[in-house]
């Protein structure tokens, strides 16, 4: 059987395109991803990015406030576990992403706990084929398999993810153990700018650590950082180590200059916030879909989540290096799911 339209990914955009495509009755299929150690350590196990966070406080229609009754109402108890303790709070990473992949299959969405590790897309329908072996083809495509983080790679790095370590100030950065103390940010683009104001409004001090001695960030956002007083610029430093122990997650980081390698600072922190950029997770499409340099997938048609190959949509993280955020990320899972249906109507396909 050739599938109307295969879903890849399992963030915002995916739930949304599968929700909206279960509903025109399409039949959706969504492969969420696999457990595997490989998707462990590059942050992309399902549920995407949202499931490596704790609150989200700027998705709308989920207030603060005691979200229990909602949420044992929504989601069965034993996909509870790992999320946030009951109470009052907005709504967690984990449990935003959980209650959309309950509403795509309260709508018939087929799941299927896999990746996809190659496709052919040169003729329709086209051919996928996954982890497991499967081989299988399918009409349409949305590929809503987001962007992971870039981590510097150490190891004490990996060691305090989501106690301390994070690649989202916007996410954590108002987090209790961020609040009247030192962070640091490591990175000298516009998302380091962004981030090390934006934790101002918690942190005592912001210590941005970037390896030269002129941000690559534009003019502005710079400026705006180096007029911070808040903000501590280690220029020509990098990050030797991230310090830390069980009890408390980070402490602190040990820097290392980049001009004369046999010194090294250690500045006190209790967070660490990679902004060393973002990788799009297209691997699998093995460049038949047209990507911009930084390999994000191009919408050629203004406001239309075509991609380059007829037939095949993009939504979310995958197909944004700007916005980045949840909300539009499922609002463009939706858009894909529009141009989906509307395309396959025009081949026939209902
Ligand atoms: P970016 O512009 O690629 O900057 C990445 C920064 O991380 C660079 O300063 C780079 O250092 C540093 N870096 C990379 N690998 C490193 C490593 N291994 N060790 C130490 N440092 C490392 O990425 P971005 O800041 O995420 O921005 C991505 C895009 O989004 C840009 O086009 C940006 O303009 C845009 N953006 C815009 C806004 C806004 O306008 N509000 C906000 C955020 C992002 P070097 O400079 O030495 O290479």
């Amino acid at each position: 059987m050739t599938e109307k339209v295969t879903i890849i990914g399992s963030g915002p955009a995916g739930w949304t395109a599968a929700i909206y495509t279960a509903r025109a009755e399409l039949n959706p299929i969504v492969y969420e991803g696999a457990f595997t150690e490989e998707n462990r350590q590059k942050g992309t196990l399902p549920l995407g990015q949202l499931s490596l966070t704790t609150e989200v406080e700027n998705f709308p229609g989920f207030p603060f406030g005691d979200m229990t009754g909602y949420l044992d109402s929504s989601i069965a108890k034993d996909k509870r576990q790992y999320m946030a303790p009951h109470g009052k709070h907005g709504v967690s990473g984990p449990e935003l992403m959980e209650l959309m992949r309950q509403q795509a299959t309260n709508f018939g969405t087929r799941i299927v706990t896999d990746d996809i590790v190659s496709v052919d897309l040169s003729q329709r329908p086209f051919k996928l084929k996954t982890l497991s072996g499967e081989e299988f083809t399918s009409h349409a495509i949305i590929i809503a398999t987001g962007a992971r983080a870039n981590y510097l790679g150490l190891p004490s790095e990996d060691a305090f993810k989501n106690r301390g370590v994070s690649a989202c100030a916007v996410c954590d950065g108002a987090l209790p153990r961020f609040r009247n103390k030192p962070v640091v940010v490591v990175g000298g683009g516009d998302s380091a700018m962004e981030e090390a104001n934006f934790l101002t409004k918690f942190a005592s001090v912001v210590y941005i650590i970037h390896r030269r001695d002129s941000f690559r960030a534009s003019r502005i956002m710079a400026e705006r950082a180096l007029n911070n007083h808040k903000i501590q610029v280690k220029w020509n430093s990098t990050i030797d180590e991230v310090l830390g122990d069980d009890k408390n997650g980070v402490t602190g980081v040990r820097i290392r200059s980049t001009v004369d390698a046999s010194k090294t600072e250690t500045l006190e922190a209790t967070g660490y916030f990679a902004a060393i950029g973002h990788t799009p997770n297209t691997d699998f499409l093995n460049g038949q879909v047209q990507t911009n340099e930084k390999g994000y997938i191009v919408w050629p048609t203004a406001h239309r989540t075509y991609t380059s190959v007829e037939g095949v949509f993009a939504a979310g993280d995958v197909a944004d290096d700007y916005f980045r955020q949840a909300i539009t990320a499922a609002g463009s899972g939706c858009m894909a799911a529009l141009d989906a249906e509307r395309w396959l109507s025009a081949q026939g396909i209902e």
